[in-house]
């Protein structure tokens, strides 16, 4: 079952033609992510190689218009959405007995990939929640890091850029932190193209993914800012269709930088305020400008605003987020549930989220159903059940309402659970 297809997300999955464009040598295969292709008289130079199952996709795609040789590959960033269907062309390399081609990478992608090795079960686990609607949960091995095809040109350090010609066309290749600490972008001057990575997803960036590790919203102002200066006629996105025109490229990348900076700067004001991270939220709710609300680009698709406060704050505050000493060393929610049932009994608190429920307020309900969920004793079937119902409703609900796909994955495999949890008690 797919998901989510609609507003935008087909396109994010690459479920759309590739492309030629430019001056009719340049090749844009849909994907997850997309790959750009550069065909010169000497070979080929291909951004991005996406998830491991598009390979054989993308290799028929780039053949049935080229049969050129591919002398170079960049890795905008090792997500197994960037730099993992290789296999084709290796096989191909090795039929044809070609020289294997150079690949382009951060020296922090190199350390992405060992990390992948050493956490490989981990983000199974977690990216299965994440695509849960695509599939994400029935599928064992949905990545995997153990066969990487390594970077041979490294940059290196924060200000890397590498610059080479093939075939009499410039390619410039400069490393920016966003998304994730090993980006690189690429500027083909020739071509008037930019390819960004996942510095541009058509969607709200992703920087405060909940499952991941810290990401970097000044810095993915600078590198839209940095992107901006080239004033690209084309920009080919990590994800969605092709962006072209002067304006519009500019426009998107311009929006995205004012987004950024407005995110973090407001998050930093605030922090320098003596503000704790509630307050900082709801007010960053508040004032999110309708600019930013209504642009295409800036949609919250994928990653979302909400998200992206999280990041803001995370980049310089730890994890004690409330000022509140209750919250340092808290006591088991279950045990703290158990406290309260003592107060007032399931139904009454069954009760009470039933009435928020029907009075719309589905957030403060869930919490109150909680109570009961963690508290009641486990023989009491009859009210965990109605409270487990319950929060099955409200989560089904708050799927249909959530804009962002990684949210509504996160609502959506938590009712999975609650469904199975169902079906296990009424056995
Ligand atoms: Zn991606």
């Amino acid at each position: 079952m797919v998901r989510k297809t609609t507003n935008g997300m087909s396109d994010w999955f690459g479920f759309f033609d590739s492309s030629t464009f430019g001056d009719g040598s340049c090749l844009f295969v849909a994907g997850m992510g997309n790959t750009c292709v550069f065909e010169t008289n000497d070979g080929l130079v291909v951004f991005d190689l996406p998830i491991k199952q598009y390979g054989l996709k993308t290799f028929r795609e780039i053949r049935k218009k080229t049969d050129k040789p591919v002398k170079y590959f960049l890795y905008s960033h090792g997500h197994f959405d960037h730099a993992f269907a290789f296999q084709p062309f290796i096989d191909e390399v090795k039929s044809k007995g070609w020289n294997m081609p150079q690949v382009i990478a951060h020296e922090n992608c190199i350390k992405r990939f060992e990390k992948y090795r050493m956490l490989d079960k981990y983000h199974n686990w977690i990216n299965q929640m994440q695509f849960t609607s695509v599939g994400g949960k029935g599928q064992e091995n949905l990545v995997s890091a153990h066969d990487t095809l390594d970077p041979t040109i490294i940059l290196k350090g924060n200000d890397a850029k590498y610059f080479f010609e093939l075939g009499n066309v410039n390619f410039e290749v400069y490393h920016d932190k966003g998304e994730t600490d090993d980006s690189i972008w690429l500027w083909v001057p020739e071509k008037e193209t930019i390819c960004t990575g996942d510095l541009m997803v058509s969607s709200f960036p992703n920087v405060g993914n909940p499952y991941k590790v810290q990401r970097y919203p000044k810095d993915w102002a600078i590198a839209m800012e940095k992107m901006m200066e080239k004033d690209a006629k084309y920009l080919v996105p990590g994800h969605g269709q092709l962006i072209k025109g002067k304006e519009k490229v500019r426009d998107v990348l311009s929006i995205t930088a004012e987004a950024m900076h407005f995110v973090h700067d407001e998050v930093v004001k605030r922090l320098n305020e003596g503000k704790w991270f509630e307050q900082i939220y709801h007010e960053m709710i508040e004032i999110f400008p309708d600019k930013f609300k209504t642009h295409p680009i800036l949609r919250p698709m994928y990653g979302c605003y909400r998200f992206a406060i999280h990041a803001s704050h995370r980049l310089y505050h730890g994890w004690y987020n409330t000022g509140n000493p209750t919250d340092l060393f808290p006591s088991k929610s279950e045990d703290i549930a158990k406290e309260l049932l003592k107060l007032n009994d399931e139904k009454a608190y069954l009760n009470h989220a039933k009435n928020l429920f029907n009075g719309g307020k589905l957030q403060l309900a869930l919490h109150i159903l909680d109570i009961v969920i963690k508290g009641a004793e486990s023989n009491h079937r009859e009210t965990l059940l109605e409270a487990l119902d319950l929060k099955y409703q409200i989560l089904k609900q708050k799927v249909k309402e959530e804009s962002s796909f990684i949210a509504a994955n996160i609502i959506d495999n938590a009712r999975y659970q609650i469904k199975n949890r169902i079906k296990e008690l009424k056995k």
